[in-house]
């Protein structure tokens, strides 16, 4: 018996020791942790370049874990996707951030990321109508943001899916725009208001022969396409004046605002000296 009883003593111990070091999230944490409610949602804002007012929030989620604490998107929406789980919890994150959004003083939009797997549920349309009416947000203030691999999936179910929830009055908006390898007139076959160029060509923008050159070109072609053109992943003063006088429309990054849970958000556009939405 005591034998035993050492072999579990140091049985726990060699776990305790495992679960400090590499935690690893299973299906059952994010199954638990949905219905815990243990998500929440930050809001980074989107700046007018020519006078810095927010337009708009892109809504990020967050799971306040109750061992690991604060864990980012990247450590468990790619679970929650091979799961299935994003289905439940993204009708959860279009819930509350039209909720959230619809609640505060401001004329704002709010923008939310959706998942190619929700897409493949065929209840994302229903799901977005549900939202706007619930929260009482007009239709026009959310924009939902969708990679490019969610085109290359499944065009053909996934076009009228899209055209449905662009007749709604919701924009729609290509994210991380030139990290994919669709064409664009493929592109173009698909109802997008907006193109958000990828952080990383605002990295490149300032430390690369020919960084700039892509941007440009970039904004080139929303403007001639009719799109509206977002950057993120503006961290410096030089990339937002590069992007300011190269006519691109609006900003998003570290350099204005990091993203922040609903309260500060509150906060920061009282104090922003002019908030009038889009
Ligand atoms: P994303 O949609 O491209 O989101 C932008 C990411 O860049 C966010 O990371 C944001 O915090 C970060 N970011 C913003 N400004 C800057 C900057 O100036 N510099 C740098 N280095 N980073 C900046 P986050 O919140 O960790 O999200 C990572 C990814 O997780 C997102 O990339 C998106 O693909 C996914 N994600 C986040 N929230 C959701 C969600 O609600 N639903 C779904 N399906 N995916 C989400
Ligand atoms: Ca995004
Ligand atoms: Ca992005
Ligand atoms: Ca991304």
């Amino acid at each position: 018996a005591r034998r035993a009883g050492r072999a579990t003593y140091s049985f726990f111990a060699e776990e305790m020791n495992a679960r400090i070091t590499s935690y690893r999230i299973r299906i059952d944490d994010i199954r638990r942790g949905i219905a815990n409610q243990e998500f929440v949602l930050e809001y980074q804002p989107r700046f007018d370049t020519h006078d810095r007012r927010v337009l708009s929030v892109e809504a990020l989620v967050r799971w306040l874990h109750p061992e690991k604490g604060l864990v980012g998107p990247g450590e468990f929406i790619d679970l929650a996707e091979r799961s299935g789980l994003i289905i439940p919890l993204g009708e959860w994150i279009l819930n509350t951030a039209c909720r959230t959004i619809a609640a505060q003083p401001h004329d704002i939009g709010v923008s939310v990321n959706i998942s190619p797997v929700q897409f493949r549920g065929g209840t994302l349309l229903d799901t977005v109508e549900k939202a706007l009416a619930r929260s009482g947000l007009a239709a026009e203030r959310l924009e939902l943001e969708i990679t490019e691999s969610v085109l290359l999936d499944n065009p053909d179910e996934i076009r009228p899916i899209l055209q449905r929830i662009k007749s709604l009055g919701v924009r729609l908006a290509i994210d991380d725009f030139g990290t994919g390898h669709s064409s664009l007139s493929y592109l173009r076959s698909f109802p997008f208001d907006v193109i958000k160029i990828d952080r990383q060509f605002i990295s490149d923008m300032v430390v690369q022969d020919g960084g700039r050159a892509i941007v440009h070109a970039i904004l080139s072609l929303g403007k001639a396409l009719g799109l509206g053109v977002i950057a993120e992943g503006v961290e410096t003063e030089q990339q937002f004046e590069m992007l300011a006088s190269d006519e691109c429309k609006e900003v998003q990054g570290f350099l204005l605002a990091r993203p922040m849970p609903a309260p500060d958000l509150g906060k920061f556009l009282d104090r922003s000296p002019i908030v009038s939405g889009r």
